[in-house]
């Protein structure tokens, strides 16, 4: 998942700021940054993502170590209470979902357009990307960034990302802001200025996001490179934040059809989460979505596919900063709604969900030939990837650290994890997944990703179930049909020699 903050391109002090309280962003800020300290936390988070879980808890959770003495058992489940949600969809095609929340005056309006990185015209990879930035430019009837004064400037908060997969829109207000907001983003999907000004003003904002995201941090090409250097065929191949060559060569007419093509009601759905009357959130939505017309040219398909890879292929990725040579490692996973999807996430976090987790524990306390190691399980609508990597410690080479990273991932194909490392793990998921949404922030994301990522909103209440349902048995098996059953790509990551010198 790749994803960017918005930024004007005056303000560093924006970047920063939207790059902390940007949640997705938040991930990739993990990823990029490699802090070691932190690697944990964000694969827990980067699993909580993509795995929404139900809302509210209806009794105190039960403590599951109490539980693992018997291995055999069947695992327990944390009884959740529903998220309560109603979704209908208006005569556009706009799809809406709401969640009453009255446990603060405060309300969530997200909206989810369906469209990433993967559905980037060839040759203008960046263009989702680049209207996450160009929907805070100026519409018929907003000035540009007036989205900041209707949300901040009355305490409330906004934000946008993209990925291969979708693009969003997050805005919480105080509950008496809710018409206004309704408002303002029905406005920005209608009326939108994709005029010269507004392109190329976001234009050189994205260049300069990329300069900045990408070549100026260490190890920036590396995780740039996860994607592009795996997939042979499907567009996810393309880098989400775009290349700067691609949006030099863009003409405001590509813009424009860009916009036509995936900005309307039908390729979209709204979540208001939190508090509101129901009847009056229904008039609003009504009055101010209603209208929007639906385009008459039909509804753009995706279809792509990534053929299974005949061997394991190697890349070779320099970068003029790099400190300590780095290597990655990428196996095709199931899309996000496989069956499979939650044991792969069981394993990503046995292998690399905080400090105890075994890949920290053998390459960075052990062994000492890492400085940080991870493993994500990036699932996606379509295939996703399996990602292992792991930064060398001073003095190990890159064989080195392949050699244990490979080790270390494969064991868990071979040795079960302990019911101890079991009931770890989905403790700390069911947490984070819970913590995330008793706001109405992260109940509306859950339920956008749900129902947008996963096609069914209903997943919300149960993907926490089968999630703690993960067996050792089930880890295993997963291990062993995408990892070592699968071909692998090997990214070795390291100093340019022409830069060294
Ligand atoms: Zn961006």
């Amino acid at each position: 998942m790749t994803t960017h903050p918005r930024v004007s391109a005056l303000s560093g002090q924006r970047i920063i700021r939207r790059m902390h309280m940007h949640r997705a962003l938040i991930i990739e800020a993990m990823k990029r940054n490699d802090v070691a300290r932190a690697a944990g936390a964000a694969l827990v988070f980067l699993a909580a993502a993509a795995v929404p879980v139900p809302g509210a808890w209806a009794a105190a959770p039960k403590v599951a170590a109490k539980t693992t003495t018997k291995a055999t058992s069947a695992p327990s489940i944390l009884k959740v209470a529903p998220v309560v949600y109603r979704e209908r969809r208006l005569a556009n095609g706009l799809q809406v979902i709401t969640v009453e929340n009255r446990s603060s005056p405060t309300v969530s309006v997200q909206v989810w357009y369906h469209v990433g990185s993967r559905d980037d015209p060839t040759g203008r990879s960046g263009f989702a990307h680049l209207f996450e930035h160009m929907m805070f430019k100026s519409t018929v009837n907003l000035r540009a960034e007036q989205f900041d004064r209707l949300t901040e400037d009355v305490g409330g908060a906004n934000n946008a990302f993209t990925t291969e997969d979708v693009t969003a829109y997050e805005d919480v207000v105080p509950s008496n802001h809710l018409e206004t907001l309704l408002w303002a983003e029905a406005e920005r999907l209608m009326n939108l200025k994709v005029d010269e000004g507004n392109f190329k003003s976001e234009r050189a904002v994205v260049e300069e996001e990329y300069r900045q995201r990408v070549l100026a941090s260490p190890y920036g090409r590396l995780f740039n490179a996860f994607s592009s250097a795996s997939y042979l065929e499907h567009p996810y191949k393309r880098p989400t934040i775009g290349r700067i060559e691609d949006l030099e060569a863009a003409a405001l007419s590509d813009v424009v059809a860009f916009h036509a093509r995936h900005y309307r009601p039908d390729n979209a759905t709204l979540v208001v989460a939190g508090d509101f009357d129901p009847k009056q959130l229904d008039a609003w939505i009504d009055k101010y979505f209603g209208p929007l017309p639906k385009p008459a040219a039909p509804l753009p398909r995706f279809d792509a596919s990534e053929p299974a890879w005949p061997t394991d292929r190697t890349a070779q990725v320099t970068g003029p900063q790099v400190p300590l040579p780095a290597v990655a490692m990428t196996w095709l996973a199931p899309p996000v709604t496989s069956a499979d999807g939650p044991a792969l996430q069981i394993a990503a976090a046995v292998l690399a969900a905080g400090e105890s987790s075994r890949l920290n524990q053998s390459l960075v306390y052990r062994q000492r030939v890492a400085t940080q190691a991870g493993f994500n399980a990036d699932l996606r609508v379509g295939p996703g990837l399996l990602i292992a990597y792991a930064i060398a410690a001073g003095g190990k080479s890159p064989a080195d650290v392949s050699a244990a990273l490979l080790a270390e991932v494969t064991r868990l194909a071979t040795t079960p994890p302990s019911a101890a490392e079991l009931a770890k793990v989905k403790t700390q998921l069911v947490t984070q997944a819970f913590m995330s949404r008793q706001t109405p922030l992260g109940l509306a994301s859950a339920i956008a990703e749900a129902a947008v990522l996963e096609s069914d909103a209903a997943r919300v209440n149960t993907d926490l179930d089968d999630l703690q349902r993960v067996s050792a048995a089930d880890v295993q098996r997963v291990m062993r049909r995408y990892v070592l059953g699968a071909r692998k790509v090997t990214i070795d990551y390291r100093q340019d020699e022409v830069a060294k010198k």
